[in-house]
C-alpha cells in the first residue's frame, strides 16, 4: 500500500487589464498589429524617457480588490525587478513588490460535491508585460515584437489553498468570471490576456509543512492547467517514492506530449535586486476616490447567484451556471422579464438547448441567432399550450438557422398542438382499428402496451397531439368494450 499523497496548489494569475493605452505610455494596447507598430520610446526602453502611470489601470486594480473583499493599499509603490531578457529592453520590469496595491482578499469556489470553499488571495499587484520573441517563419533568425511591452497586468497571487487540479480550475474560472464582470480584462485566453503560473507541491496527507514546489509557467487554457497539474503531481510523487527529492524550479508544460519539462532553476527574490523605481512616485489613493470606485461596481457574480436563488427560485447549481458570465445572466433575466415569469422553464431552456447550440457553434450568448426576445416568444407558446416542449425543440432548431420568430415557424410548419378532443379521439379510434392484436393483448392485461398506443397516436399526429389529453383519452377508450 502506498502512502496517501496530497497536492498543494497556489496560482499566480496574470490578467491583462483592458485599458486602451499602456500602463506607462500612450501606445495602444490593441491586439494583432504589425510587430513594433505599437511601441514608442518608453516601451522600447530608451534611456532618459519617463514612465507616466495610467490612472485607469489603477482604477481597475482597485475594482478587483474591492470585489475580492481585499484591503486596498492607501499607498503602494512601483519597484524595478531586474533581469535580462531579449524582449525586455530596459533590463528590468516595473512591478510592485513590498507594497502592492491589493492585499488579503478571497473568493469562494464551489466544489464538485456542491460545498463551498474559500480561497485566499495573498495580493494583487500592478506590473507591465514584456514583449515577445518571435521564432516562427523567420528562418534561422529570431525577431522581437515590443507591442505587448508595457501592457498593464494585474498579477493575482493566491494562497496555497487548493488541494486538487479541479479546485485550481474552479478558482481560476471564478477569477475569470470576476474580471469579466468587472470589465477589467477581456479574459481571452488564446490571446494570452488571461493566463496563470501554477505552483505545485505534494506532501503526505495530514502533514503540516508544505513540500518543495515547482512552478509551471504560462498556462493559458483550463484544460492544460488541469493536465499540467495532474502530470506534475504524479511526477513529484514518483520522485519522492523512488527516494529522490523535488528540486524547486520553473517548468514548462508541453501539451503535445502532456508533460512538464525543466526550464530553469527558480530565482530567489533577491536575485532580482528589487528596489523602488525612482522614476515613479508612490501611488496615493484618497478615500473619496476609493468610495467612488466602490459605488461604480456592478452586481457581482455571487450576489447575482444568491438573488437568482431568492427571486427566481433556482437551485444554487443552476444559479451558478447562469451567472458564470454576465452576458448569460443578462440574457436569462431578459427572457424571464419578457415571459413575465416562468423562471424555471426559462432556466432549463437557456442552460439546456440554447447553451447546447451555442457550444456546438462556438458562439457567445450575445451573438446568439435566437435572441432573448425570440426565445421568450418560443417559451410563451409552451406556456399557452400552443406547442409541447418536444415540438418546441423542433421550432428552436428552425429558428436557429432561419432567424425567424417561433410563431412563424409554428404556422409555416403546421406545428400547432392538437387540443380538440374529438380530433384526438378520431385518431385513437383509427389506431385501435389498425392494431387489433395489441388491443386484445392490452385488454387481457398487458398494461405495458399502453406506451405503444401513446406512441402510435403521437406518430399519427406528427407529435402534435397534446400529450396529457392523449393519455387521458387513451385510458378511457382502451378500457371501453
Ligand atoms: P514567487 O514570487 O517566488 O513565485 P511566492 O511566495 O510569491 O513566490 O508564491 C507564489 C505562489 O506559490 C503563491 O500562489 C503561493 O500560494 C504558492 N506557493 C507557495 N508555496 C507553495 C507550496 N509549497 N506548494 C504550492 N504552492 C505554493
Ligand atoms: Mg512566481
Amino acid at each position: 500500500m502506498s502512502i496517501e499523497w496530497e497536492v498543494v496548489i497556489g496560482l499566480e494569475i496574470h490578467a491583462q487589464l483592458a485599458t486602451r493605452s499602456k500602463i506607462f505610455s500612450g501606445s495602444s494596447t490593441a491586439f494583432g498589429a504589425e510587430p513594433n507598430a505599437q511601441a514608442n520610446l518608453v516601451d522600447l526602453g530608451y534611456p532618459g524617457v519617463l514612465p507616466v502611470l495610467n490612472r485607469e489601470a489603477v482604477r481597475m486594480a482597485v475594482m478587483f480588490g474591492l470585489a475580492a473583499g481585499a484591503t486596498i493599499a492607501r499607498r503602494s509603490v512601483f519597484a524595478r525587478k531586474n533581469y535580462f531578457y531579449p524582449d525586455l529592453p530596459k533590463g528590468y520590469q516595473i512591478s510592485q513588490y513590498e507594497l502592492p496595491i491589493v492585499e488579503d482578499g478571497s473568493v469562494d469556489i464551489v466544489l464538485d460535491d456542491g460545498s463551498r470553499k474559500t480561497i485566499g488571495i495573498t495580493r494583487a499587484h500592478l506590473e507591465e508585460d514584456a514583449g515577445k520573441s518571435l521564432h516562427e517563419g523567420l528562418g534561422a533568425r529570431s525577431g522581437i515584437d515590443l507591442n505587448r511591452a508595457g501592457t498593464p497586468l494585474l498579477e493575482i497571487v493566491s494562497e496555497p489553498d487548493m488541494r486538487s487540479a479541479r479546485e485550481a480550475i474552479a478558482y481560476m474560472k471564478k477569477i475569470h468570471t470576476l474580471v469579466r464582470y468587472l470589465e477589467i480584462c477581456d479574459g481571452n485566453m488564446q490571446e494570452g490576456s488571461f493566463r496563470c503560473d501554477a505552483n505545485v507541491s505534494v506532501r503526505h496527507e495530514g502533514k503540516r509543512e508544505f513540500g518543495t514546489r515547482c512552478e509551471i509557467k504560462n498556462l493559458n487554457s483550463f484544460r492544460f492547467i488541469e493536465k499540467a497539474i495532474n502530470y506534475e503531481m504524479a511526477r513529484q510523487i514518483d520522485l519522492l517514492e523512488g527516494g529522490g527529492s523535488v528540486v524547486q524550479e520553473t517548468r514548462l508544460y508541453d501539451p503535445d506530449r502532456n508533460e512538464t519539462r525543466s526550464m530553469r532553476s527558480k530565482e530567489e527574490a533577491n536575485d532580482y535586486r528589487y528596489f523602488p523605481d525612482p522614476d515613479l512616485l508612490p501611488v496615493s489613493l484618497d478615500e473619496r476616490w476609493i468610495e467612488d470606485v466602490k459605488t461604480s461596481l456592478p452586481e457581482l457574480p455571487d450576489d447575482k447567484a444568491a438573488r437568482f436563488v431568492r427571486e427566481h427560485g433556482l437551485s444554487e447549481y443552476d444559479a451558478g451556471v447562469l451567472t458564470a458570465s454576465r452576458e448569460m445572466a443578462a440574457y436569462y433575466e431578459d427572457v424571464v422579464r419578457r415571459l413575465g415569469g416562468e423562471p424555471k422553464l426559462a432556466a432549463n431552456w437557456v442552460m439546456g438547448d440554447l447553451s447546447g447550440y451555442l457550444n456546438r457553434d462556438g458562439l457567445d450568448v450575445d451573438r446568439s441567432p435566437v435572441d432573448a426576445v425570440r426565445l421568450a416568444g418560443l417559451l410563451a407558446r409552451i406556456v399557452d399550450q400552443t406547442i409541447s416542449g418536444k415540438i418546441a425543440k423542433e421550432v428552436l432548431e428552425a429558428m436557429w438557422t432561419g432567424a425567424v420568430d417561433a410563431d412563424a415557424v409554428i404556422e409555416s410548419k403546421g406545428l400547432r398542438q392538437i387540443t380538440d378532443t374529438s380530433a384526438i379521439e378520431a385518431v385513437i379510434a383509427e389506431v385501435m382499428a389498425a392494431n387489433p392484436r395489441q388491443l386484445a393483448d392490452y385488454r387481457s392485461g398487458k398494461d405495458k402496451l399502453f406506451g405503444f398506443f401513446v406512441g402510435q397516436v403521437m406518430k399519427a399526429t406528427g407529435g402534435k397531439a397534446n400529450p396529457a389529453q392523449v393519455n387521458e383519452l387513451l385510458k378511457k377508450l382502451l378500457a371501453e368494450r
